[in-house]
């Protein structure tokens, strides 16, 4: 019953709503990705979350590429130093077959990932970071609630999707603490750190400076799409969004881009840049205005009826 509880809140919430059970165990880097989605409920296997196609790794901006599934992917950032990678999938198997074959595929060096930010404690963004710290060396970083949660003897067991247990999945071994308004810095490029608990207690947001075809522009990633289960975590979650939101505003954020492509049409707004010519636009920079009335309309859209929902039901 558990295992089905966990998994009606994936559909939810993009990604698992329990914590990672204490995994003492020595990290198993042979796990294979199970894909098996008769393990999955049916009525759920069409989420989207669960799509496992690899999409052609694709460049956003300058500085910023998607590798991964339809599902979910990490965000490769380079700078004059090497990689930020943001998120790591869901496993091991995801960073050794996905993560690192599409970051060489786009003609980037693996081994020059120096970074690697998880935006929070669901196995779809931390799942293969232990991987990539043993082999490639890459700095985890993480908010402290973040590691604290995957690491909580007492947190519900995780099962992922496709059927891999909690002792399957490797957490990493050493970590950096993110804090609120920290800045990533590597050579040429920093990273704005936002704390936004609400999707998970741990979640971060981001800002990143970039550039399109040479013109500077700023883009975000809000920390965590889906909305938790209780009336105090979705005030929680909300706070966090009008935060994230003033700071956007305050940073001219033009741009957002979701580690869920699925989510904000990013899986077509990547097919139109794959073909994109020198002097089309890019779909992804919708303008300051645009940026802010998108939050309104969706995101804050979303939390306040499920909170207004969540009144009614306590009455
Ligand atoms: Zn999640």
């Amino acid at each position: 019953m558990k295992q089905i509880i966990f998994l009606l809140s994936i559909v939810f919430i993009f990604g698992c709503n329990s914590k990672k059970q204490q995994a003492d165990n020595p990290p198993n880097t042979s796990s294979k990705l199970k894909d098996n989605k008769d393990e999955i409920p049916e009525g759920m296997r069409n989420s989207p979350l669960f799509d496992t196609t690899v999409v052609t790794p694709t460049q956003l901006f300058d500085n910023i590429y998607y590798v991964g599934y339809k599902g979910v992917g990490s965000f490769v950032v380079t700078t004059s130093e090497g990689i930020i990678l943001i998120d790591a999938m869901w496993t091991s198997n995801d960073a050794e077959t996905v993560i690192v074959p599409r970051i060489k595929e786009l003609g980037l060096d693996p081994n020059s990932i120096k970074k690697l930010i998880v935006t929070h404690e669901h196995a779809d963004h931390y799942g293969g970071a232990r991987y990539l710290e043993k082999n490639y060396n890459a700095k985890v970083m993480m908010s402290k609630v973040a590691w604290e949660g995957l690491h909580d003897p007492n947190a519900r067991v995780l099962v992922d999707p496709f059927g891999n247990k909690s002792s399957d999945l490797s957490v990493p071994k050493n970590y950096m603490e993110l804090t609120d308004k920290q800045l990533v810095t590597l050579g040429n490029t920093s990273i704005q750190i936002l704390l936004t608990p609400g999707h998970t207690q741990g979640a971060i947001s981001m800002i990143i400076p970039t550039t399109d075809h040479g013109e500077p522009h700023v883009v975000a990633i809000w920390g965590g799409t889906g909305l938790p289960d209780t009336l105090e975590e979705n005030k929680t979650y909300l706070n966090s969004l009008n935060y994230f939101a003033s700071q956007a505003v305050t940073q001219n954020v033009d741009a957002q881009i979701s580690n869920h492509p699925f989510s904000n049409d990013l899986l077509d707004k990547m097919t139109a840049l794959r073909s994109r010519n020198p002097n089309d636009t890019n779909p992804i920079i919708v303008g300051t205005e645009s940026f802010s009335t998108t939050i309104d309309t969706t995101l804050r859209k979303n939390v306040q009826e499920k909170i207004e929902l969540l009144k009614k039901k306590d009455q």
